[in-house]
């Protein structure tokens, strides 16, 4: 199945995707985590992310279409990936639609996980990720069983540093709206699913796995 993972930024996209990985096998392939990777890495694409990231704003279009082209073109996107973070934009969205037409592929189904933009702000300022593999937490909503620790892989926990108060704010607005005109985009072509992300983790979750299942059927 060729998914994409939708919602503002602090939804539960990254939260959901570790269970649908867990559950489903898919890979799960995340252009922000792959800037922020590239960051640390210090190559050239980080170097050309970081000065858009920083201010909160998108990488352009052209970067990013680039990257994620050559990372679906990769052995373990046969069967299906999970992509979260891209498209965030129309013109990435068709792009995304050129790509896999190429190999008579196309978006199976769009998991949108619909929080209230309200109730994000404590979820992103309360966001601690493990700075060795990435797996998220929350400081109330989801805390690790010891603190400032990773479950999996006992890495430290850290903020990131577009997560603080400062820049949470430009950042949802950012988001809000970008976000619309992709909606639309999915919903005509009727692939957009609605999750209630307002739930507890666990619960979305299900939501998501019951829509999953009836797909493979
Ligand atoms: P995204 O990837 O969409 O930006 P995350 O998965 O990183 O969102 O979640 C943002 C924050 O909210 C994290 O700290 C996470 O632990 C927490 N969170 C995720 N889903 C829920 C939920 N259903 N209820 C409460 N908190 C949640
Ligand atoms: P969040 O999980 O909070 O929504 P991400 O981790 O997806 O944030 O993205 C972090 C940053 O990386 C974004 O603010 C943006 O600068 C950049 N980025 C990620 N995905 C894209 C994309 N598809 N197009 C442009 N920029 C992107
Ligand atoms: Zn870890």
């Amino acid at each position: 199945m060729n998914l994409i993972l939708m919602g503002l930024p602090g939804a539960g996209k990254g939260t959901q995707a570790e269970r649908i990985v867990d559950q489903f096998g898919f890979p799960h392939i995340s252009t922000g985590d792959m800037f922020r990777q590239a960051i640390k890495d210090g190559t050239e694409l980080g170097k050309k992310a970081k000065s858009f990231m920083d201010r909160g704003g998108l990488v352009p279009d052209e970067v990013t279409i680039g990257i994620v082209r050559e990372r679906l073109g990769k052995d373990d996107c046969k069967e299906g990936f999970l992509l979260d973070g891209f498209p965030r934009t129309v013109l990435q969205a068709e792009a995304l639609d050129a790509i896999l037409a190429e190999n008579n592929g196309e978006i199976d189904a769009v998991l949108y996980i619909d929080v209230n933009p309200e109730n994000l702000l404590n979820r992103l300022t309360g966001r601690r990720v493990c700075a060795n593999c990435g797996a998220t937490y929350h400081l109330v909503y989801n805390p690790p069983k010891k603190e400032g620790v990773c479950d999996k892989c006992g890495g430290p926990l850290i903020q990131r540093a577009d997560d603080r108060k400062e820049t949470v704010h430009e950042r949802l607005q950012v988001n809000i709206k970008q976000q619309q005109p992709l909606v639309s985009f999915y919903e005509k072509k009727h692939v957009l699913k609605k999750i209630n992300g307002e739930q507890p983790i666990d619960e979305v979750f299900q939501d998501i796995s019951s829509i999953l299942g009836a797909m493979a059927k």
